[in-house]
């Protein structure tokens, strides 16, 4: 399986970074091995001093498929969870500055915390999914789906122009605004529509 993130989906967030807003959906791949499960602590890599948590909802694929038009994307997911995109933003910015790809800053072991249950998509409104994170016991960042630049049909159509969609296959959706930084000892936990759906611990 591989886990695909969209960048830049939030207006609020892209500004925040001082980006443009993007006019096609941004892209780029997690490995397997970045995913982190059953809520299983988070170890603080040493090749970075300034990693972010960025909150998400996480799409999961469920049927194979390529150049996915967009009035039939709504058939190629099957459930909503969350993840966090752990960022590593000293390594991202060092990126950005030289033109070079992106992977030692977003796709390194277990970068990429999943809640242990997905949502049917089926049994929720799908244009209005909120969700948060909460650090230490305070809200950091809050979204809904509503808000995205991209929807999650846009978000299928467009990527699935270049890369085959497979069953399991995950998309991060982007993140709202207030990214931050996290230290050893923080908990975070991370919510849609109230209900608790992963907790992390950063050791
Ligand atoms: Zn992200």
């Amino acid at each position: 399986m591989k886990i695909i993130c969209v960048g830049r989906n939030y207006i609020d967030h892209a500004t925040e970074l001082n980006n443009p807003i993007p006019s096609v959906p941004i892209f780029f791949l997690k490995p397997e091995t970045a995913l982190l499960r059953k809520n299983k602590p988070f170890f603080y890599p040493d090749f970075s001093k300034n990693i972010h948590f960025e909150v998400e909802l996480v799409y999961r694929i469920c049927r194979v498929g390529k150049n996915i038009s967009e009035r039939f994307a709504h058939r190629y997911y099957d459930a909503v969870g969350i993840g966090i995109d752990f960022t590593a933003r000293d390594l991202q910015e060092q990126c950005k500055t030289n033109g070079l790809p992106w992977e030692i800053a977003k796709a390194f072991d277990n970068s990429a915390p999943i809640g242990n249950k997905f949502l049917d998509i089926s049994e929720i409104d799908k244009n209005n999914i909120s969700f948060k994170l909460v650090k230490n016991g305070n809200i950091v960042q809050q979204g809904n789906s509503s808000d995205m630049i991209f929807n999650i049909d846009q978000i299928i159509s467009y990527v699935s122009k270049f890369v085959m969609l497979k069953i399991g296959d995950l998309i991060f959706s982007g993140t709202p605004a207030g990214v931050g930084s996290i230290e050893i000892g923080d908990i975070l936990k991370a919510y849609i529509n109230e209900e608790l759906l992963l907790t992390t611990k950063i050791l």
